[in-house]
């Protein structure tokens, strides 16, 4: 077994990240001025939660379900200061009672709170889930419940960012060996990899991080690239996996063998040496988006001066008083164009399909200091306020995007709700270039909100496609010259340096790696450049083969992918936990179960903004199916991924 026998399986305790909730010292008026930064909406529920206090929750102040997109849900200034009036009064006696937090609800109570904080209703369903995303006490409520006792068996974790890392956290704690094989130099993965200026969460922290592993203090509330990076960096010193990952260590070959019921994963190490490791299981983690995509423009390889793609900036390059061309207008470079806008002496912005924005005002602040303290000194607030931000951003958004089939006329929008979308942020984008009708003219999407990824705004895009040494080209592109670029009608636009914000080959699950299943079968010519997968996981003929952020794991408006994973990785031990009770020693799903849930996928995705458009966009494969996106709710992925149905897998002696 090679050197994979030396992996210890030394459980980790995890270190919880969030650190003591500490004493409130302050005075009345120290509070009060805490409150005015708060973020209203969460603090009654979490007060209730803590004092026991139901009088809190008033219905004159709870948040209306339509505004929770809103600032503050929507609610006026007057209810605000009443509601801070409640709160302070609430804190205050909390602290003088000696901070002692009530005894936690009961179900009924924690799903009235629920339902207040959002305005809910009939939320029932959503509770199990939500006390596990609440994770209130700061407890790990998907740890798995058992352990290993099979015999010998190990896993190999292709990749050490987002994924790798929770798989190999959770493989520990039910006592599973397993190494990561890892090409970077360090964990991280997209964080890692991207390190473009103005590189940013697009989704608040509170949402994109471990459910078990929150923490208090994220000096924003949608932190850089550097913080994200620290975060997972402080993620595998904590769940102690640094001694168990091989860095610099490519995964070239994935091969199952039907007598040994083994994989032999071949890997290149760092010196170049080619390496076969034996693993029971290989859990692929590898992301979607980690394969940047160069586009197919003629001559692209002529241009004399550098080159690069956003997920390889070249930091040694300084493009001032250079002449840059951007090619792409996707969620890369609309981060990094306003950063670097003002170094150029011409920054030429070649835009195909402009972006629907939602306005996020917050987007690059900071994270208050009254907010921080609320965080730190009222027990279960940051959990609330995490609770809140899932339940914004979770499946009611959904409804924005879904095809209304007796919608007419189709084509800006797809039902009422979606054209409500459009009408409101279209009224942004006419705000924002309101000065510039040469640039709304080009700044307008005309396809529906939805079908492609919608970024966040706070201002700057519009500030830097005015800037005078801006220029947007929306002109289509004929081809890359060796001085710049030309267009279909013959314009020429030479340039020193040439930025690909062109995304990444999502379509192309697992690549560049061969992955050889049962019979010989090599994935690739199987999927034929169409991915699939039940459940994003498995995928027939290849068993113990897992996958996670897998074909249709995708989300687009609702949730963070931290969750999808969360779900994943539980799904996954789940089917090792199947392996180990009934000591068989692989599992492959059922090609008819995979079949028949990959065809209502493909349904229900012809019923979303992003499968009904057929705008570009990289959620759609060569075939124009959507390869990538889960077109159902949050809960249903959670509900299916609890635990595999052993009848929907053979199970190999
Ligand atoms: P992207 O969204 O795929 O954008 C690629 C851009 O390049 C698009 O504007 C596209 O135009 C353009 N393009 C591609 N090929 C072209 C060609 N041949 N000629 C002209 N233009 C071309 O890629 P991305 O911006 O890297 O983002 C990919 C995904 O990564 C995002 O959707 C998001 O999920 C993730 N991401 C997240 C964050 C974050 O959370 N902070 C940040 C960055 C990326 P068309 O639109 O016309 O195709």
């Amino acid at each position: 077994m090679d050197d994979m026998d030396a992996i210890d399986k030394v459980a980790s305790p995890f270190s919880p990240f969030v650190g003591p909730i500490e004493p409130i010292t302050e005075s009345d008026d120290e509070i009060r001025a805490m409150l005015e930064e708060a973020e209203i909406p969460p603090l009654l529920p979490a007060l209730a939660y803590l004092t026991g206090d139901l009088s809190l929750l008033r219905d004159d102040l709870r948040p209306d379900a339509l505004m929770l997109a809103m600032p503050q849900a929507g609610l006026t200034d007057e209810q605000l200061a009443t509601a801070r009036e409640l709160a302070l009064d609430a804190i205050i006696r909390f602290r003088d009672s000696g901070s002692q937090p009530a005894a936690p609800p009961s179900d009924d109570v924690l799903l009235k709170l629920m339902e207040y904080a959002v305005g809910g209703s009939d939320m029932a369903a959503y509770l199990p889930l939500l006390e596990e995303e609440l994770a209130i006490l700061g407890e790990d409520r998907r740890a798995p419940d058992w352990s290993w006792t099979a015999g010998d068996f190990k896993v190999a974790i292709i990749g050490a960012g987002m994924s790798g890392l929770l798989v190999a956290h959770r493989l520990r704690q039910a006592d599973v060996p397993f190494v990561i094989l890892e090409k970077n130099a360090d964990v991280g993965g997209t964080w890692y990899e991207n390190s473009y200026p103005g590189c940013r969460v697009d989704n608040p922290n509170h949402n994109y991080s471990y459910s078990f592993a929150q923490r208090h203090d994220w000096p924003f509330h949608f932190s850089t690239q550097d913080v994200l990076l620290d975060y997972f960096q402080h993620c595998a010193d904590a769940f102690h996996l640094r001694d168990s990952i091989r860095f610099e260590t490519e995964v070239l070959s994935a091969t199952w063998d039907e007598d040994s019921a083994t994989w032999t994963v071949r890997v290149r190490n760092p010196d170049g040496r080619e390496e076969d490791l034996v693993a029971n299981a290989v859990v692929s983690a590898v992301g979607q988006l980690n394969q940047p995509s160069l586009p197919d423009i003629p001559g692209r390889d002529t241009f004399a001066g550098p080159t690069f793609h956003s997920a390889r900036w070249n930091h040694d390059l300084d493009l001032r008083g250079k002449r840059v061309a951007v090619i792409g207008t996707g969620a890369s470079a609309v981060q990094f164009i306003p950063e670097i806008a003002a170094l150029p002496s011409e920054l030429l912005v070649f835009q195909r399909t402009p972006p629907w924005f939602g306005p996020t005002p917050d987007y690059h602040d900071e994270v208050s200091p009254g907010q921080k303290w609320l965080y730190g000194h009222v027990p279960s607030y940051s959990e609330w306020n995490r609770f809140w931000i899932f339940w914004r951003m979770g499946d009611g958004a959904l409804e924005a995007v879904r095809v209304d089939p007796e919608w007419e006329p189709k084509g800006a929008s797809v039902s009422m709700t979606n054209e409500f979308a459009r009408v409101m942020l279209g009224e942004y984008i006419k705000m924002e270039f309101a000065d510039r009708p040469d640039l709304l003219e080009h700044a307008l999407p005309t396809y529906p909100v939805g079908s492609k990824r919608m970024l966040r705004d706070n201002g700057v895009w519009a500030s830097a496609l005015k800037r005078e040494n801006v220029q947007l080209v929306c002109d289509p592109i004929r081809e890359i010259t060796p001085t710049g670029i030309e267009m279909q009608d013959g314009t020429a636009h030479d340039v020193d340096v040439i930025i690909y914000g062109t995304g990444f080959k999502a379509s192309k699950f697992l690549t560049p790696m061969t992955v050889t299943g049962r019979g010989g079968l090599d994935l690739h010519e199987h999927w034929n450049g169409d991915a699939r997968a039940y459940l994003g996981v498995n995928i027939p003929s290849f068993p113990n083969l897992f996958c996670l952020y897998g074909p249709n794991t995708n989300i687009v408006v609702n949730g963070s992918i931290v969750y999808f994973s969360e779900c994943g990785v539980r799904y996954i031990l789940g089917c090792l936990k199947l392996l180990s009770d009934t000591k068989h020693r692989a599992l492959d799903i059922r090609k008819d179960v995979h079949d028949e849930f990959n065809e209502k996928v493909d349904a229900e995705n012809k019923l979303m903004a992003w499968g009904w458009s057929d705008v570009n966009s990289w959620y759609k494969n060569e075939y124009g199916r959507v390869a990538q996106n889960w077109p159902f709710t949050l809960l249903e992925y959670w509900q299916r991924t609890l635990a595999p149905n052993p009848d929907e897998y053979e199970l190999i002696d």
